[in-house]
């Protein structure tokens, strides 16, 4: 394995602490970590805290603990994204140098109403206070001008992917009315500043990268690789965001998660693995994971159990 440092690869898990790590959530961990270390790299955690409201209280806490429990053992400290608000605000001084920032005075229901046809990833900004806030309006949240061509990228399962980010989500939030600083910023702030180069995640923000991609762009920083795994469905459709009774308790059953994180991966596991304790698991994925087996396919459903 390569001695950690400034030019090793690195890649991360970015929880939101809104409730336990579940299967859904593991799926993340464990193709982030194995690629990490299969590469010879770094591996971080940050904890993405940044909307207190959304927040479980404990559940950060506790997403770290099972994390340990199943030996996927981070790098280094981890970040809380609840005390980088200087790194975020120093972001959006930069972006507003550039002239890309402007004040926005629309509430939702205004922006739902004067766009009622949803872009790919929602209703998209009309562009309303573009050129200024409309007289008597007050500032309530911070957009950036998007431009009107297509961001593309290589993603390491989905291959190329593109988006025109003014057709398919206008102008976004950097700054939340209620003075959040939004995700997609902290994303990319975080990310830069850890080193990241690997980004491996759920599918569900394969359609937000383009904007992180141009965010990265217009700061100046370096683009990642990106990895985007398949999503764990119920049979309804619901993403899985608990956990499912008694085989989802990683202290009691944490090889058997880890196996079927793995397989969910496209990873064939030697026979000699299929009852081997997490860690273990983990050490032949750390040296033999193979992102090239990972499902081309944004999301698959489990069984009702969460198997
Ligand atoms: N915090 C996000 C989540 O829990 C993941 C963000 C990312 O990996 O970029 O879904």
């Amino acid at each position: 394995m390569a001695v950690p440092g400034r030019c090793a690869p690195t890649g991360r898990f970015a929880p939101s602490p809104t409730g336990p790590l579940h299967f859904g959530s593991l799926i993340a961990a464990v193709g982030s970590y194995c690629l990490a270390r299969r590469t010879g790299g770094r591996w971080l955690v940050r904890i993405e805290d940044l909307d207190a409201p959304r927040e479980v209280p404990g559940a950060a806490d506790d997403i770290l603990r099972t994390l340990e429990t199943l030996g996927l053992c981070w790098d280094g400290d981890v970040l809380r994204q609840s005390l980088r608000h200087e790194a975020y605000h120093e972001a959006l001084g930069r972006l507003r140098d550039r002239g890309l920032l402007y004040d926005c005075a629309c509430s939702r229901r205004e922006i739902l109403a004067s766009a009622p046809h949803p872009g790919e990833e929602g209703p998209v900004y009309p562009g309303t206070c573009r050129s200024g806030l409309p007289a008597g309006r007050l500032p309530r949240a911070v957009r950036i001008r998007v431009p009107d061509r297509v961001v593309e990228f290589d993603d390491g399962v989905f291959g190329r992917c593109g988006q025109n980010l003014a057709s398919a989500v206008g102008d976004f939030v950097l700054r939340r009315a209620d003075g959040v600083f939004a995700y997609q910023l902290a994303v990319v702030v975080d990310d830069a500043a850890s080193g990241v180069d690997q980004v491996v995640r759920g599918a569900d923000l394969l359609g937000s990268t383009p904007r992180q991609i141009f965010l990265l762009e217009s700061l100046g920083l370096p683009v990642p690789a990106y990895w985007h795994l398949p999503l764990a469905l119920h049979a309804d459709g619901s993403k899985i965001s608990k956990r499912h009774g008694e085989g989802d308790d990683p202290l009691r059953h944490g090889g058997d998660l880890v196996r079927r994180a793995l397989e969910w991966l496209g990873q064939e596991l030697p026979g000699e693995l299929r009852a081997a304790p997490s860690a273990e698991l983990l050490a032949w994925g750390g040296a033999f994971f193979d992102a090239a087996r990972i499902p081309k396919k944004t999301q698959i459903v489990v069984d009702s159990a969460g198997k």
